[in-house]
């Protein structure tokens, strides 16, 4: 709940800001091939597949679950996507490749173990660790399905295209009319108009309009059960059998519900994500990182909103959202800090905190730990104030350490962009 509150802010915060990257707040994300399976539970027609992760795995897989193929898909599995169109730094063009069965384990050799670069995955690019070998079908018509939540509606809200296999953004751009969107009452459910409307949105060409409708139903089934935040379905495609299959799974679930989907929540792959909100996230920080180079430990969502806003407004970017709470233990000042220092963007850490539960010499001690732990190599901006304030500034300049001290919010945002340019 509070987390959820907290992203509501953050994201408004960011659209203040303006000009903040899009940024993934803390959810979940899973790999295709397991949310295919996740699909295939509800009754949704999936490809047949199986993921590898390793070659010596392929030919026994190749066997047994598709004896009779000649060609496979061998698809790449990273929590990104565009990776039909990506390129891996070794050179290999491609993330998704369609092949003849006596070369599944040679491609699947190139994919394993290099890193994957989209447009969706920053130039660091993702590690492949898993291949996902599908039967290939023959697709005549590419679509697109989504399930989101929007804003406006405050619901549900389905998004279909009859023009799908790019990306929504592109499709947005070159077939805007083509796009509809069908908000559902969240207390009614879907009704079968609604499936009908996004069906007729669809526009397939073979496939039978009713048990189109049945599959449509069934996503929304899925995306409610399993507290989604996101379904898409690009493409939603029909083969020359008329079938209308889910050809690709981008499946988001709502960390509100982990206590209540912990079999999905098993599903979490720590290597696909920001290895900072990794170790945030085991210390029970709300932390999420961004792209900046100011460090920002401040206690309560809004004051920490109100710092990144002002870092901003000075020219300055920060790297991370940080909010310690309001009874943040010492153990996890400690680990915030290091996170902070850890991060090689990093140019300047600005401490402001308003003590109140928070007591100012609990910052102060976990400061002077962490830095006792971790080699302090970028200047320090600390602006206290609140409860326990003189003991917390004292333990500061007992430490030794040198600090920038700043009397207010405008004031250690000032100092703690000059220091880092
Ligand atoms: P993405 O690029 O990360 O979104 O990966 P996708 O899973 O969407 O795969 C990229 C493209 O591969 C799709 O848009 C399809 O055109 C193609 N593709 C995927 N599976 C099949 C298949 O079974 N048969 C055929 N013919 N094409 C496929
Ligand atoms: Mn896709």
């Amino acid at each position: 709940m509070v987390r959820g509150l907290l992203n509501k802010l953050v994201s408004r915060s960011l659209s203040v800001a303006g000009k903040w990257q899009h940024q993934q707040l803390r959810r979940l994300n899973i790999h295709e091939y397991q949310g295919a399976e996740l699909m295939s539970k509800y009754g949704i027609n999936v490809p047949k597949g199986l993921a590898v992760s390793s070659v010596d795995e392929v030919k026994n897989a190749v066997k047994t679950a598709f004896p009779d193929a000649k060609e496979l898909v061998v698809k790449s599995q990273i929590l990104a996507g565009g990776r039909g169109l990506g390129t891996f730094k070794s050179g290999l063009k491609g993330g998704v490749h369609i092949v003849k069965v006596d070369q599944v384990e040679e491609i699947a050799g190139k994919m394993l173990g290099q890193i994957l670069v989209t447009k969706q995955t920053g130039p660091q690019g993702k590690v492949v660790s898993k291949v996902y070998l599908c039967e290939k079908l023959s697709l005549i018509n590419e679509m697109y399905f989504a399930i989101t939540l929007d804003r406006k509606t405050a619901g549900p809200l389905i998004i279909a295209c009859r023009k799908g296999g790019t990306s929504i953004e592109d499709l947005a751009e070159n077939f805007p009319d083509m796009i509809i969107k069908v908000p559902i009452d969240v207390f009614q459910g879907i009704t079968d108009e609604d499936a009908a409307k996004v069906v007729d949105g669809l526009a397939p060409k073979g496939a039978d309009r009713q048990d189109s409708i049945e599959q449509v139903k069934k996503l929304y089934k899925l995306f409610c059960e399993c507290d989604c935040t996101l379904l898409e379905v690009n493409p939603i495609a029909e083969t020359s059998d008329n079938q209308l299959v889910a050809a690709d799974a981008k499946l988001n679930f709502d960390d509100n519900a982990a206590f209540r989907q912990k079999a999905i929540f098993s599903l979490r792959d720590p290597t696909q994500e920001d290895p900072r909100e990794v170790d945030a996230a085991k210390a029970d920080l709300n932390y999420i990182g961004l792209d900046g180079e100011i460090g920002c430990m401040v206690n309560g969502a809004g004051l920490a909103m109100a710092t990144m806003d002002i870092i901003k407004l000075h020219g300055g970017t920060p790297a991370n959202f940080l909010d310690v709470g309001g009874n943040a233990s010492e153990g996890q000042v400690v680990e915030a800090f290091k996170i902070l220092t850890s991060d090689e963007k990093v140019k300047a850490i600005l401490v402001n905190i308003f003590g109140g539960i928070m007591k100012c010499d609990v910052i102060a001690s976990g400061i002077v730990n962490a830095a006792k732990q971790v080699a302090l190599k970028v200047p320090v901006v600390v602006r206290l104030e609140g409860t326990n304030v003189d003991q917390g500034k004292r333990i500061l300049k007992e430490s030794g350490m040198t600090l920038i001290t700043a009397e207010d919010l405008d004031d250690a945002a000032e100092k703690a962009v000059k220091a880092a340019y």
